[in-house]
């Protein structure tokens, strides 16, 4: 089953249910402290919070999201990739915990030749909160699930709040379980990846305050009005219905995979870590594009900073597999095709698109090469002194100046036989991280006092956190 196909049977089977089909909003939040949009919900904000009626009770999507702080899980865990697809059901006051489940349960079980999905009862399992009876009653009567199936998890992981007072809830999360090939038999709460997420289901019908941290608050009352929030990943889906391993292998990722394969002459399976550099590129590429498309452009601060990150560690991972040369010609243009069934503006829009990729990558190329002359010339004199460690002040220096990524430095040392001092450079790097971090924390300061959705700075502060660690530390080449 085709990506764009259960993309379709989505929204089909939710506007057969009287929901209004809202189109996926851009990548980049109107708002000015959200980077990103990392959920389906960011667009829904407002009526979710009761800040504006909603014009529908009903809705379904399916929304483009970011999520930065994902970015280490790429390519090493099977479900994580930075941009991803979240389809959403959405009730504002109208059905409530028995109309999600009922919903969510028959798409995933019902036959496929009804427009369904088709998975076998028997791998799902669920996670509810831990006082949610009712949920537990429900999963029992609707899906006949039995009690072992059904997990109670705490507030860490089975619990929704914007981290400030206001509308909150409990959730309940369906899970695909992979088999005994992927890890212990335990269920979802083992987390480890043999049950894959796929689906969360937010009930929205508390009111909290007191809120310490996401696990510290006091619920005070009921919600007047009730909201559903869901949340399902494409991707995720496509991946199990496709018989894949992973995200990155399926129909809209793996062609810019099997492209890195090939430009590097390098089998897909071979190794685990060239693995992973073959993911790392075929998910870069594509948020990179989708970004693009989104208008975001390759920068210094902000959302071009992310978007260069991106950019810059895909041309690295493809360094990595050996290959020099440009390859985000070829890269994007598979990434473009894969992409523009669901997505057209990938092909009217791609002569501005394919600009700025491209320049990115000669200039990132120039960088390395001449980080590549200065480290160079530094290991000559390092070896001509007799000493058999490069020095971390010139470790830091090529980071900072050249924006010479430290592991490349690791690495071509480690080819002449030398080590590189490494405290010393980890010490100048935390003294550059406090700097930047006081910097992000009084540019936040400033920004969110400007935020339209005060009570939503937590989606805000996610977001930003994402940024701050990859700018600070610079992780990310
Ligand atoms: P996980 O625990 O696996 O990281 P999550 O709990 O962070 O997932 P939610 O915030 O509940 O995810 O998002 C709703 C759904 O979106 C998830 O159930 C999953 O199917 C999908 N999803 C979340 N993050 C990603 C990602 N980085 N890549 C692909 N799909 C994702
Ligand atoms: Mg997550
Ligand atoms: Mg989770
Ligand atoms: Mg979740």
């Amino acid at each position: 089953m085709q990506t764009a196909e259960i993309h379709d049977r989505f929204l089909r089977y939710f506007e057969r249910r009287d929901h209004t089909i809202v189109p996926s909003a851009s990548l980049v939040s109107d708002d000015p402290t959200i980077m990103f949009t990392i959920a389906g919900m960011v667009p829904f904000i407002p009526y979710l919070t009761g800040q504006e009626p909603a014009p529908y009770a009903r809705a379904a999507d399916v929304q483009k999201c970011i999520r930065t702080n994902d970015i280490e899980e790429v390519g090493r865990t099977p479900r994580h990739g930075t941009f991803f697809q979240m389809t959403g059901n959405w009730s504002f006051g109208d059905y409530f915990k028995r109309g999600a489940i009922q919903y969510a349960w028959e798409f995933l079980t019902g036959p496929e030749d009804d427009g369904n999905l088709g998975f076998s009862p028997d791998d799902l399992w669920v996670t509810v909160f831990e006082t949610d009876d009712e949920a537990v009653a429900l999963w029992k009567e609707i899906a006949g699930l039995p009690e072992e199936r059904i997990q109670r998890l705490g507030r860490d992981t089975n619990y929704w709040s914007t981290g400030q007072p206001g509308p909150a809830g409990p959730c309940s999360e369906i899970f695909f379980d992979r088999g005994p090939a992927y890890g212990i038999d335990g269920g979802p709460a083992t987390d480890d990846d043999r049950y894959v997420e796929i689906w969360n289901l937010v009930f929205m019908q508390d009111q909290i305050a007191d809120v310490r941290s996401k696990t510290e608050f006091r619920i005070v009352g009921d919600l007047p009005a009730r909201n559903i929030d869901t949340g399902m990943g494409l991707e995720r889906i496509a991946f199990l219905k496709q018989g894949v391993e992973n995200m990155y292998e399926i129909d809209q990722v793996r062609p810019v995979l099997d492209l890195a394969s090939e430009l590097s002459g390098r089998a897909y399976g071979a190794d685990h870590e060239d693995d992973v550099r073959m993911r790392v590129v075929a998910d870069h590429v594509r948020s990179s594009l989708m970004l693009l498309s989104d208008g975001v452009t390759p920068g210094n601060e902000g959302r071009g900073y992310i978007l260069r990150r991106l950019m810059r560690r895909a041309i690295r991972a493809m360094r990595l597999l050996g290959v020099h040369e440009p390859t985000f010609p070829t890269l994007f243009a598979a990434s473009r095709d894969a992409m523009q069934s669901a997505y057209p503006e990938l092909a009217t829009e791609w002569s501005r698109l394919s600009r700025f990729a491209f320049a990115e990558e000669e200039t990132f190329l120039k960088t390395l090469e001449a980080g590549s002359t200065v480290l160079d010339a530094a290991l000559e004199t390092t070896k001509g002194d007799g000493r058999v460690q490069l020095a971390g002040d010139t470790a830091f220096l090529l980071h900072d100046t050249y924006g010479f990524p430290i592991d490349l430095t690791l690495e071509i040392a480690e080819e002449q036989g030398l080590t590189v001092d490494r405290s010393a450079f980890d010490r100048l790097m935390g003294e550059q991280r406090s700097r930047a971090k006081a910097d992000a924390k009084a540019k936040r300061g400033a920004l969110a006092d400007r935020s339209v959705y005060g009570e939503f700075r937590a989606v805000g502060e996610t977001t930003f956190l994402g940024y701050e660690e990859l700018e600070a530390d610079g992780q990310v080449v």
